[in-house]
């Protein structure tokens, strides 16, 4: 892990970094998810693309950390 991850805003468990590849382009992309199953932000992660790798992972943390375009509060 190259940056540390606040928890998850909604449930409190710890957060993920992942990344991944888009299959029909392969082009990379990366997503910070809530690791607790359950959990809305376990599945509804925004993703960063568009760039390299270490960019785009960089991009999903700060925006986790900041809880940019996290559904937060309801
Ligand atoms: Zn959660």
């Amino acid at each position: 892990m190259d940056k540390a991850l606040k928890e998850c805003p909604l449930c409190g468990s710890p957060a993920e970094l992942k990344k991944s590849y888009y299959l029909e382009s392969e082009l990379p992309y990366s997503y910070v998810h809530c690791t607790h199953e359950g959990c809305a932000l376990h599945h509804n992660a925004p993703h960063f693309s568009g760039d390299i790798e270490a960019k785009n992972s960089q991009k999903a943390v700060e925006s986790w950390n900041k809880r940019e375009n996290i559904p937060a509060h309801s």
